[in-house]
């Protein structure tokens, strides 16, 4: 008994990791199409000032719209192309495609926020990231002053040297650094005087935290002391709730992104927000999910 128990486990296993492995195959051979095919979008999400609700910046985020398949997340072909290194000529269309847009928006005669882009550990390590931006922006005539690079902390202490030399360039081009999912990374604080960092992102994981449990907002409480400390800005994301906005509000946080102030949007429903003036609390606004 325990044998046949056995096998169809076995037969089980085996069927599954092949249709696995297939689709996974499928998904690298689609995505390496992806570009040619102009299958890729951003998306935005507003950033706005916790006190005023203005609209500060946006983040780009990234969608795939993959042929006969619908919205891909990034959760799921990020890291795929990070193992095939296509990530890097995906990293360069993000920022190209960032500073159309701006151009776009100035064109338009509208005042363009702030637009985050992230970048991967591979192109950071691979990719020029300082001739690119710099080739984008001018291309495009785009003020330094309304890109921001958002970084994790592990890619930032692979080779330190190196990391300063880069961000050293980043910085003499007039752009913003900040450090992405703030808290989550294997690394030493020692790296926040050492490079020139702007902004601190506190990860979701800390703010989902806050009103859940006793002194659950301890940690994105102290990443907003070190940072003023620092004298570096505070974005808190994934803000959900008026809770965890009032809570973050009394404590300083500088800016809110968040489904509370609007999920990522497409360019067109982003535009609407920016005519509309200052945003309200509206968690409804924005098409993604
Ligand atoms: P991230 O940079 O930390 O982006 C924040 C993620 O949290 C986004 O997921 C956003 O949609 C989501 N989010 C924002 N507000 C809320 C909220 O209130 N609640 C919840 N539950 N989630 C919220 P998304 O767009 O799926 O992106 C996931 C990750 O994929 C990003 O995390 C980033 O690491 C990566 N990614 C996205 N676009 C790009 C890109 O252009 N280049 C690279 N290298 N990575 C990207
Ligand atoms: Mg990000
Ligand atoms: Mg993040
Ligand atoms: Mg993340």
């Amino acid at each position: 008994r325990a044998k046949e128990e056995g096998r169809n486990g076995f037969c089980f296993y085996t069927r599954d990791l092949n249709t696995d492995a297939k689709a996974k195959l499928e998904l690298e051979a689609a995505l390496s199409h992806a570009l040619e095919r102009d299958e890729f979008v951003l998306h935005y999400q507003p950033q706005v000032d916790a006190r005023t609700g203005r609209m500060a910046g946006v983040e780009a985020l990234l969608r795939w719209n993959r042929r006969g398949a619908g919205m891909v997340s990034p959760g799921q072909f990020i890291p795929l192309a990070e193992r095939s290194g296509l990530i890097v000529a995906i990293g360069n269309w993000v920022i190209e495609a960032a500073c159309r847009q701006i151009r776009t928006w100035l064109d338009a005669g509208v005042k363009p926020p702030r637009v985050a882009v992230n970048v991967s550990a591979r192109q950071f390590a691979e990719g020029d990231l300082d001739v690119v931006l710099r080739g984008a922006m001018r291309r495009h005539r785009v003020p330094a002053a309304l890109i921001e690079v958002e970084l994790t902390e592990s890619m930032l202490v692979h080779d330190p040297d190196k990391t300063e030399i880069l961000l050293s360039r980043l910085k003499a081009l007039g752009i913003r650094l900040s450090l992405d999912d703030f808290g989550t990374g294997y690394s030493s604080l020692g790296y926040l005087q050492r490079f020139p960092i702007d902004t601190l992102k506190i990860d979701q994981s800390f703010i989902r935290r806050i009103g859940t449990q006793p002194d659950g907002g301890a940690l994105a409480d102290a990443v907003i002391a070190l940072a003023h400390r620092l004298n570096l800005r505070v974005i808190a994301e994934g803000v959900e709730t008026p809770q965890q906005h009032q809570h973050l509000l009394d404590q300083g946080c500088d800016e809110i992104q968040g489904y509370l102030f609007g999920k990522p949007m497409p360019a067109p429903d982003l535009l609407e927000r920016l005519a509309g003036g200052a945003c309200s609390i509206s968690g409804n606004v924005g098409t993604d999910d």
